[in-house]
């Protein structure tokens, strides 16, 4: 089936969640053709480049879906890229292409307990994950974050522990998550484990969750939202080539 061409949305509110942190709501006319209930599906931004040359397109989150309007959370960064220059740039009454909505990726909640993990990235797409757990879940979130002020409070079942990891420098060996969590009291039964974070984080954390602790890909969803160094273009094509390689 083809794809629906991006639709355009208006800016309608700027805000900074956290100091690292920066909301757009956007809405307007675009928002009458997008599916409902698509908090946590992810979005394509259309930038336009100089001349003939393809426009760049940027992946995020639905991070609230109300009426008419969806929230984007945008991680502002230090070496800034045409999504995150944009967030911290654009005003209410700006314009953007925005494609999608793609698949949700929920937990399976049809496990014992639950494992969530990733950076502020992913934090919409953990946020959503969480509030959606169902009041008796037991488990953890370790989110790693810039600053303790990024620190957000989070809607979640009072048994699902919430862990802060602060970490004001991206982690070229990625192993900043994967420690923390190793150091998890790991429960028994059958967890469902939910992680997207930086690219080597995430290839450390998939063979940790799925040699070491053996959780079956029924039970496991693992990401790379973004690579140290690489544009979002540049990871697209690392990415490919890790998901043709990982065993
Ligand atoms: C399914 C999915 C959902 C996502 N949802 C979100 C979301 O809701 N919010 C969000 O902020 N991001 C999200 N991301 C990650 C986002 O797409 C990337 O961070 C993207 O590279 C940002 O684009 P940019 O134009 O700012 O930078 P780019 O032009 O892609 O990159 C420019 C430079 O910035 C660096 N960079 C990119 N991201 C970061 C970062 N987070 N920290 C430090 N350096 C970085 C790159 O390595 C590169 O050196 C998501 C990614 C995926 C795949």
């Amino acid at each position: 089936m083809a794809r629906p061409e991006p639709r355009e949305l208006t800016v309608l509110k700027t805000d900074d969640v956290t100091p690292h942190m920066r909301r757009i709501t956007l809405g307007g006319e675009g928002m009458a053709s997008f599916p409902a209930d698509q908090a946590s599906a992810y979005i394509k931004l259309v930038f336009p480049t100089e001349g003939e040359g393809r426009p760049l397109m940027r992946t995020y989150t639905v991070r609230h879906h109300r009426e008419f309007e969806i929230d984007v959370d945008f991680v502002v960064h230090d070496t800034a890229g045409p999504a995150s220059q944009w967030a911290l740039e654009t005003q209410p009454g700006d314009r953007i292409l925005v494609g999608g909505p793609g698949p949700r990726k929920l937990l399976n909640p049809d496990a014992d307990w639950f494992l969530i993990a990733g950076d502020m990235t992913a934090l919409p797409a953990i946020s959503v994950n969480l509030a959606l757990l169902p009041g008796d879940a037991r488990g953890y979130a370790v989110i790693e974050v810039l600053d303790r002020s990024d620190i957000q409070a989070l809607v979640k079942p009072d048994n699902v522990e919430l862990v802060w990891v602060i970490n004001p420098e991206p982690d070229p060996s990625g192993q900043v998550l994967l420690e923390r969590i190793t150091q998890l009291d790991w429960l028994a039964g059958q967890p469902a484990v939910w992680a997207a974070t930086e690219f080597q984080s995430m290839r450390k954390l998939r063979a940790y969750f799925k040699q070491d602790r053996q959780v079956p890909k029924t039970h496991l969803y693992v990401s790379s939202y973004w690579k140290m160094g690489n544009s979002e273009d540049q990871h697209k094509v690392a990415k490919r080539q890790d998901a043709d390689t990982a065993e």
